[in-house]
């Protein structure tokens, strides 16, 4: 029964709390990956405040070292040496039900949909959790999808059909360069909203992975969800839950599907031919990369401690104690296979750094 709406916290982002930026800290244990070396400095923050407090700190140690956001590290290969900059964990979590104040719109009561301002920080697993709780609908396809809402949009997540711009009303972003050069009281007038279209989602990109909005870190995204059944939403997450148990090999350390998978306008023809019932609509139609991956007979290779996953070949795993370079000579032998091979070029779909 879902009657009457469960707001988790009245207020959003703004409340302070002392941050100091740490230094030398091992991002080997924020990588699901289990690999990388140390970000020189580290800085790990749950609103807008810490953030803000955070730059100004920053501005003091440095102006010219880069900076790297992190969500959960579910997507990312970290170099061995680590990362020279500094490094800012996103924990805004924080989840909140918009009322018709919020959004200005005076039809919200009656209407099917419902507005939610979702901290970036939040884990995917916590929002799924949360929509059922207030039986919101939309984002059923990402049940067990790992990282946070943050990741999520910027690499424009996406499985089973779904992918989180469908739900995306608006996206609140802040700049890691404008920041640290305004005053405190600055910062908050340069906290940019860009609605859905302005976001120019694109498969597995976004505006902040591939284009003017690299350089931001999300704080915070507006979806729109529609009200619905709670144990049909239960359900339908439980049961890509399950997909994903039993496809993906998630008793070692990996960080999901290496590369994108293949538009099918780039596969050889006689290659469609032969696979024609592979394709599948991702939510456009795709060859999964997996299955060329399986055909090439690239399952089990591997370099030092870095195998590409038997059970899903699209996934290379941490199988005993790989490095940084074990991965990324796995991905360059992979790349040059297939390529030899098939004449497709094989795009990454990770971040690494
Ligand atoms: C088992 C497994 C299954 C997966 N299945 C899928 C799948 O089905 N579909 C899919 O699309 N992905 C999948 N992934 C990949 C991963 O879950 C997503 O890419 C996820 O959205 C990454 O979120 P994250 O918080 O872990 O990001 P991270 O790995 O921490 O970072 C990834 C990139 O996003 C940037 N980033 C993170 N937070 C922010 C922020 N707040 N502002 C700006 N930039 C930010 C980082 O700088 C980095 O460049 C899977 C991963 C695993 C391990």
């Amino acid at each position: 029964m879902c009657s009457k709406l469960i707001a988790k916290t009245p207020e959003f982002l703004y409340n302070t709390r002392m941050v100091s930026i740490q230094k030398d800290v091992s991002l080997k244990d924020f990588s699901n990956y289990k690999i990388g070396g140390p970000a020189k400095y580290f800085l790990e923050v749950s609103n807008l405040d810490e953030l803000i407090e955070g730059f100004i700190q920053w501005e003091k140690i440095s102006k010219a070292l880069p900076i790297f956001v992190l969500g959960a590290g579910t997507n990312l290969l970290i170099g061995d040496r680590g990362f020279g900059g500094l490094v800012i964990h996103n924990k805004i979590k924080d989840i909140k039900i918009l009322s018709e104040k919020d959004t200005k719109s005076q039809r919200i009561k009656e209407s099917k949909s419902q507005r939610i301002r979702v901290g970036a920080g939040v884990l995917m697993e916590d929002l799924l959790n949360f929509c059922v709780q207030n039986c919101l609908s939309g984002l059923e396809w990402a049940g067990g999808l790992p990282g946070t809402v943050g990741g999520a949009v910027r690499g424009n997540a996406g499985a089973f059909g779904g992918e989180i711009k469908d739900g995306v009303y608006q996206v609140e972003s802040v700049s890691t360069y404008e920041v640290s050069e305004a005053a405190a009281s600055q910062v908050r007038k340069q906290v940019r909203k860009r609605k859905n279209s302005e976001c120019k989602f694109r498969y597995r990109s976004s505006i902040f992975k591939d284009g003017e909005g690299k350089n931001e870190i999300i704080i915070s995204v507006e979806l729109k969800l529609q009200k619905g059944d709670k144990d049909l939403i239960t359900k339908q997450i439980e049961e890509k839950i399950e997909y994903r148990k039993n496809r993906h090999p998630l008793e070692y350390p990996n960080i999901g599907s290496i590369f994108k998978n293949i538009f099918i306008e780039k596969v050889p023809q006689k290659l469609l031919e032969q696979l024609k019932d592979s394709i599948k609509d991702d939510p456009f139609p795709i060859l999964p990369t997996a299955k060329l991956l399986a055909v090439a007979g690239l399952k089990g290779k591997k370099v030092g401690g870095a195998m590409v996953s038997q059970k899903h070949p699209n996934f290379i795993v941490n199988l005993d104690n790989a490095t940084f370079r074990d991965v990324l000579d796995l991905i360059r032998e992979v790349k040059s296979l297939i390529y030899k091979k098939y004449q497709i070029e094989l795009e990454e779909e990770i971040t690494v750094f």
